[in-house]
């Protein structure tokens, strides 16, 4: 495997979020990996987040397929950023979340024939994917205006299972206004920290939290609050944040709406609220029907295609209509103590991409 070294140098930067001089030598590393090639490397920095927009000289703008990836990674122990191969495994931060994958991905464009037959691609690397990728991606779709006929993404989806929708996310901060008094005269004051919970009461009793993943529904959760200053005071002041994972069918506008109402009673409002756009890949695309086939020859079965709650950077693809194919090779425990990708399955998924751009259909 030409990429595995690649991908093991990539680990050993701790490219975590307090660290940006390591995402930078990580950034110089992959750049170099492109010198004395053909290929043209586009820098962008956006709030102090850094990306690249890797592309052939014959390929302006839009390619035919976008390749995505992100070398962020959450904090791990030192020891995570050695990275280590145990019998059928690459183990390491960053090995299955998406490193390996970045590393895979720049092999696959490095090679890539391009020819009037083949289809043109280019390469996106972020490092804000774990910040919510508004600064990357968001920002190389948005402002910079890039587009592609198809994105993909191997930052989701197990073990070649193919994302088909993703929940969408709203970020609300609310606040509730009290009024203060002694706390020995409560009669005098307006509780905040009482009427917000009375408040976030009514809001699971109409938002009940989902059991289960299979349990596809709007879930709410609280996530951070903020009230009190005195022990013999009536509090006057709550903020709380809600990390809210919407279902397409269901509307942001609506959800905000309905939460506003049922927080006047108890002097509660938002005061802030950011939306990012849930995923539906449309599986009938013919892009999607051939990565499906040539999944199912490769690996002797049916690809299924499954829901997910979490978010990643395909939702601002998904904003402008481009269909995301996102499905990863096997591996475990992410974000975790022992995150690990399996080899024999990067290998396939290579195998896989290879043949989806040699097969790639001609519209
Ligand atoms: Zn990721």
């Amino acid at each position: 495997m030409q990429y595995l070294s690649l991908a093991q140098r990539l680990i050993r930067f701790q490219t975590t979020h307090d660290r940006p001089d390591e995402t930078e030598r990580c950034f110089k590393e992959i750049i170099h990996y492109f010198k004395n090639t053909p290929f043209r490397v586009q820098r962008f920095s956006k709030n102090r987040f850094s990306s690249i927009v890797i592309e052939h000289p014959s390929v302006r703008r839009s390619p035919d397929v976008f390749l995505v990836g992100h070398i962020d990674v959450v904090p791990g122990e030192s020891a995570q950023f050695q990275p280590e191969i145990r019998g059928k495994r690459l183990y390491g931060r960053g090995a299955s979340d998406m490193k390996a994958l970045v590393a895979m991905m720049m092999y696959v464009l490095k090679n890539h024939t391009f020819s009037p037959h083949t289809p043109t691609i280019s390469l996106m690397i972020t490092s804000d994917e774990e910040h919510g990728g508004e600064n990357g991606v968001g920002y190389l779709l948005n402002q910079k205006k890039y587009r592609s006929k198809i994105a993909i993404i191997p930052d989701g989806g197990d073990d070649f299972q193919l994302i088909g929708e993703a929940k969408g996310v709203i970020k609300v901060t609310l606040d509730v206004n009290g009024k203060s008094s002694h706390s020995s005269r409560p009669w005098e004051g307006r509780n905040a920290i009482q009427l917000f919970f009375s408040f976030y009461q009514k809001l699971l009793k109409r938002f009940p939290h989902p059991k289960s993943m299979n349990d596809w529904k709007t879930s709410i959760a609280l996530t951070k609050i903020f009230g009190g200053t005195a022990t013999n005071q009536i509090p006057k002041f709550v903020q709380a944040v809600f990390d809210i994972r919407y279902i397409p069918k269901d509307h942001p506008e609506m959800l905000l709406k309905t939460m506003a109402q049922l927080g006047k009673p108890f002097y509660a409002s938002i005061v802030d609220a950011k939306t990012f756009p849930p995923i539906v890949s449309p599986l009938n695309n013919i892009y999607l029907q051939q990565w499906k086939r040539c999944a199912k020859k490769l690996l002797g079965k049916e690809i299924s295609s499954v829901r997910y709650s979490g978010s990643c950077d395909a939702k601002y693809f998904s904003e402008k209509n481009i269909p995301v194919i996102i499905t990863k090779p096997k591996g475990g425990d992410i974000h975790g103590p022992n995150e690990w990708i399996d080899l024999t399955s990067l290998k396939n998924f290579h195998t896989l991409l290879t043949e989806f751009l040699n097969t790639f259909p001609q519209t």
